[in-house]
């Protein structure tokens, strides 16, 4: 990135690193352009006094990902392959189940039992999103629910066919 494109990224309220998420470049209240280091809190300006060459490589300067969300997890282990019981609808228009009316009963697939749900925001990645959990998990935990729906499906579909025959 070039100073231009820093100044423009940070105007528009994204975060701008250098080197690494722990370095924020900002706009001070005087207007003036800094890099923080998040920990010991020491900054220095994005540019030279007269504005024209970069305290740094321009190529190690990024933009961090949008913000993600968040993501449910239990409140016991944390983990985030977890379920919750809900309702469903028959949709004739669209001839599927529709989820309808989530109910407050969670289970916790890693702990094999029913459990209590709490929320984080994707966006404190740092060192996971390096490992990609966060995609992992939630694709992970998509298939199960979609396997799970299905299943339910086959129940309901199975009553309702114990009854016409
Ligand atoms: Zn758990």
């Amino acid at each position: 990135m070039n100073i231009a494109e820093i100044k423009a990224a940070v105007d528009a309220g994204l975060a701008v690193h250098w080197a690494n998420e722990g370095y924020l470049v900002h706009k001070d209240d005087l207007g003036q352009y800094l890099i923080t280091y998040k920990s010991g809190g020491s900054t220095i300006g994005l540019t030279d006094k007269r504005g024209e060459k970069l305290n740094g490589d321009g190529a190690e300067f990024f933009i961090s990902r949008p913000d993600l969300g968040i993501a449910i997890h239990c409140s016991a282990c944390g983990s985030e392959d977890v379920m919750r019981d809900c309702w469903a609808t028959w949709n004739a228009e669209l001839q599927l189940w529709e989820a309808a009316d989530l109910q407050d009963h969670a289970w916790c697939n890693a702990c094999e039992g029913g459990t209590k749900l709490a929320q984080r925001s994707v966006r404190d990645y740092g060192e996971a999103a390096g490992r990609g959990s966060s995609g992992v998990s939630y694709g992970a935990l998509s298939a199960k629910a979609e396997r799970w729906r299905a299943a339910r499906v086959e129940t309901v579909n199975t009553q309702s066919g114990d009854r016409s025959g």
